[in-house]
This record gives C-alpha cells, structure tokens and sequence, in this order.
C-alpha cells in the first residue's frame, strides 16, 4: 500500500480490521479457494482522491474462469446446494446477510477507499441495501412452486402441472459504480432460486466482493456455490458472454457492452438480463413546492458523484417557475461538500478514475462549446474530483443531453405544456427511469403511463427497495433485478403432463 494512503486511511480512523485487509494483495475464490491467476497477473487497486495504490487484484486468465464456471458447476449438478432443502438455503442466506451486517463498518470503508464514495452513504446505502438485499431474497428460497393445471383441451383425462427449477450457473458481470450492492441483486436471487454462481466484479472494484467471499465461506457455503474472478472485462467478461458453461447471464454495465455481450449470449441462447445505462429525465411542474423538488433532484442527480444509472440528469422545469426553481438548485448544490469520501462530511467524492474524470471533464467543455450556459460548477480539482455542475437552456441536440455522462452533471432546459414536457422526457434512446416532481393527482397519473421508463419516482428520486423491481424500457436493458420479477428469469418452468387410464 502506498503511503499516500496508509496516512488517509490513518487520518480518518479507518478500523484496523478494514486496513489489514487492504493492506493484503487479493486472490480469486474459486471452488472454496483463493487462488493466484493462473498466469500470476495482478493489477493495481487505486484509491481515487490520492491516486495512491491500495492492494494489488489478482487478474484471472480464461483458464481460470474455466475452472470457476467448472466449480460452479459441480456445485449445481452432483453437489449439497441442489439438493439442499429450501429452508436449510434460507437460513444460509439469512447467515450471510447477519455476518454482512455485522461487519458493516469495515465493508463500507473498503468500498469508500476502492471507489471513492462517501463511507456515510456507503454504510447508510450501499451495505445495508446490500443486507436487506440478501434478507428479501433468502424469503423466497422456500416460496417458489409452480401450480396444478387442469387440461381441458383433449380428450382423456390427465393430472398436469408446472415445477419451478434453477436455470443453473449464473454469470454476474459487475460495474463499479455501486460494486457490493450491484453484486448483492444478482447473487442474492441468484441463491435463493437454486442457482450457483461466478462473478465478475468491475476491474476498477472488486475489493468489497473480495471481502464478501470471505464472509461466504464464513457462513458456510458449500464449496463452488459462489465464485468470484477478478479481471478485465475485455477478456473474463468477454469469456463469460461466450462460456457454454454459463446457462445464464446477469449483467449490469453501459448499454454499448450490454450489445456486445447480450450478441455473445444469445448466439449461446443463454438466458439473460440486462441492466444498462440511462439520461433520466425529471420534469418540475409548476405547482411543485420548489424548495423540496430542489433538494431532491439535486440528490437524484448528484448523489454518487452522478455515477449512478439512473440518475435524473434532464431536468424539464414549466416556465413560470423555471428561473426561481433554477435558484433553489443552485443554492442547494453548493451547499454539497466535495470531498475525499472518508470524510464525514463528503457529498460529492472524487470520481472512480483519472480517466473517467477526464471522459467527464470532456463533456463539460462539449457543453461550452456547443453553448449551454454553466450555472454552476464544472471546475476540476487534484485527484479524480469534479465540482457539480449544472447548465441551463440546454439544446436537445447537444451531446450532453443525448449522452450518458455518469458524473455530477446536470442539464436543464424549460417547457410551457405537459405535452411538451413528455415529448422532451421521452426523447431519448434510454428508458431507465423518471421523475416527476408534482401534488396534482390528475396530472402526475395522466403522466406516469406515458413516461419510457422502467421506473417512475414522484416527489422523489433512485428510492429503491429489493421488493420492487428494478429495469429499463428501450436501451436501458431488458429483464429486471430485484422483485420477484427477477426470479422469473432463474427459474426454469418444466410442464408435466400425466395421462391417467
Ligand atoms: P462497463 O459496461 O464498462 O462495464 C461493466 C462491467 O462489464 C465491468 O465488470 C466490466 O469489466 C465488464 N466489461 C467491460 N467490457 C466488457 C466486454 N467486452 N465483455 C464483457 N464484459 C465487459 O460499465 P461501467 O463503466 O463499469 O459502469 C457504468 C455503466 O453501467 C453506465 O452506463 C451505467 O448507467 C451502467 N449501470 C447500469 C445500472 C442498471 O441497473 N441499469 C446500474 C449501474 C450501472
């Protein structure tokens, strides 16, 4: 570990259970074991605010995801965990999200460190959504039954019905924006349903993953049940999208690698979900109270840094209170500290890379050049931080209102009808979710139908619970994590058919 961070991680009480696993170059878990790569590779884990190097990640081969999706594999077919009752899998899914919790703290300080997050929203968001998470899902191990049907159709007589069985080995791929929480959704459903599985975490986060195998084997999963490889997405994720060992595929990433690696999985005919990028629009209506509708949309948009899918990063406010709605953010985002994310205090952490900084950055002077006008923000600082930034009377042309920029940038722009506002919402290739900021019933209920948007928040933004499901319409993706919805796409249904005499 680099000095630079040994004294941040000092300066700000890092417990020392949290620093003696950082302090520790992190292997594969495979098969119930941690392994070097095969090829001995190993890259750096960089602490954005320093820019200092934490540990050192193992960089798994193909040969070593062979042998994890082998592991995986033997667990599912000849191995405890398919035939493990339904409840024993419930009470060790239960286990695993008590052991989670307990170690709580130290989780959120190794995600705070590897991604640069706020440790708060880390603790507050990101490990206990991760435990609520595991808890929602080991319910339904023991809840998943298919039904009695009576054929009506032909002729005799015949007993039928369905079974609901596991699809198999599941695939997660993992991107490092929220990497504990994100992996949480896919392994946890992913469990309960009877399915094994290997994960992908993102090269940039994969130390919380790390940590969390070690609380599998801990609470005492069978050996195999799950595996993490860490390694770049161009090779391993590439590999997993083509593995014929892999049945089905959970990813979780931008929409440009969701095609790429939702062609390799179909030409297999694995199953698949695609959870991918967005450019949410949020639209202000005039009766809004401005002053909440402020603070909340600065923190649908600015929370995580902006690095965050969907995050309400088109704002459409109704003319008659745009410039004094316009006031309201802008006094509410400065107030937004930026800050190193170990920091008690940090709102607006570094972003995750110096190069994702600088992808940010350029969008920043796209959006001068093309001639938005910067409200606000927008400056670079040392290390990986961008200062929020918000520009008005944008042009839906501009490339910062077509693209995802995945950074604290927001873009506003105002209407006069709320067709128009629709028009504006929905024009756009992304589909994840939408706000709408309003206490008119008639109105919010008339839009929401209308909104291509696989969530819809009200008076809100990004709340989330494993009880609802979470997806995008058009370019967004298609399946949904969490919800019940999602283990419809872990199940298989086998119809049975039984002719009596
Ligand atoms: P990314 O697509 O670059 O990477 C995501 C994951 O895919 C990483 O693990 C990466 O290693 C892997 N990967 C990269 N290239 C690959 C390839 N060719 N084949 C297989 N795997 C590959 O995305 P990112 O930069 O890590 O994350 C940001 C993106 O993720 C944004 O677009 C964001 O909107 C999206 N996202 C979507 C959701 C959602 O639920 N819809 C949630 C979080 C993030």
């Amino acid at each position: 570990m680099d000095r630079i961070v040994t004294d941040y991680l000092q300066r700000h009480g890092v417990s020392a259970a949290a620093q003696a696993f950082l302090a520790r170059p992190q292997r594969l878990y495979i098969g119930g074991q941690w392994l070097e790569s095969s090829n001995g590779a190993t890259d750096a884990s960089i602490e954005p605010s320093t820019l200092g190097e934490i540990t050192r990640i193992a960089m798994a081969t193909p040969a070593d995801l062979d042998r994890a999706v082998a592991a995986a594999r033997a667990a599912f077919d000849g191995g405890p965990w398919r035939t493990m009752k339904p409840l024993a899998r419930e009470r060790l899914i239960h286990r695993l999200a008590d052991l989670i919790e307990q170690h709580a703290g130290e989780l959120a300080e190794i995600e705070s460190v590897d991604m640069g997050k706020s440790v708060v929203a880390a603790r507050d968001v990101d490990v206990q959504g991760t435990v609520d998470t595991f808890r929602y899902f080991a319910g339904w191990a023991s809840k998943l039954h298919g039904r009695t049907v009576e054929p009506s159709a032909l002729p005799g007589r015949y007993v039928a019905y369905t079974r609901r069985q596991p699809v198999g080995v599941v695939g997660a791929i993992v991107p490092w924006n929220f990497p504990l929480q994100t992996m949480a959704w896919k392994v946890a459903a992913a469990l309960a349903a009877g399915c094994t599985v290997v994960v992908k975490p993102a090269e940039l986060t994969s130390l919380s993953t790390l940590r969390f195998a070690e609380l599998v084997e801990e609470a005492g999963f069978p050996p195999g049940v799950v595996n993490i490889v860490t390694g770049t997405g161009r090779e391993i994720g590439a590999a997993m999208a083509r593995h014929p060992g892999i049945d089905k595929l959970s990813f979780t990433g931008s929409t440009a690698v969701g095609q790429e690696v939702g062609r390799a999985a179909v030409s297999g005919l694995k199953r698949l979900t695609l959870e991918l990028g967005g450019k949410s629009p949020v639209l202000v209506l005039e009766d809004a109270d401005l002053a909440a509708a402020a603070r909340a949309v600065a923190n649908g948009v600015f929370f995580n840094s902006g690095q965050v899918c969907d995050a309400g990063t088109r704002v459409y406010v109704q003319r008659s209170v745009h410039d004094a709605f316009l006031r309201e953010l802008v006094a509410v985002t400065s107030s937004l500290k930026v800050a190193p994310g170990l920091d008690p205090d940090c709102f607006i952490g570094p972003l995750v890379s110096p190069q994702h900084k600088q992808r940010v950055s350029a969008y920043i002077d796209a959006g001068l050049t093309e001639g938005a006008e910067l409200l606000l923000g927008g400056a670079r600082r040392e290390g990986c931080f961008v200062e929020p930034a918000i520009f008005a009377h944008t042009r839906a042309d501009m490339r910062i209102v077509r693209e995802e920029i995945f950074g604290p940038v927001l873009v506003t722009a105002p209407f006069d009808t709320l067709e128009e506002a629709l028009a504006c919402a929905n024009d756009s290739p992304y589909g994840l979710a939408a706000a709408i900021y309003s206490n008119d019933l008639a109105r919010v209920h008339g839009l929401i139908p209308r909104l291509q948007a696989g969530t819809v928040y009200v008076n809100a933004h990004s709340t989330l619970d494993p009880a609802l499901p979470f997806g995008g319409f058009k370019q967004s993706g298609f399946g949904k994590d969490l919800g019940a919805e999602q283990l419809d796409h872990l199940l298989e249904t086998q119809a049975v058919w039984i002719t009596l005499p």
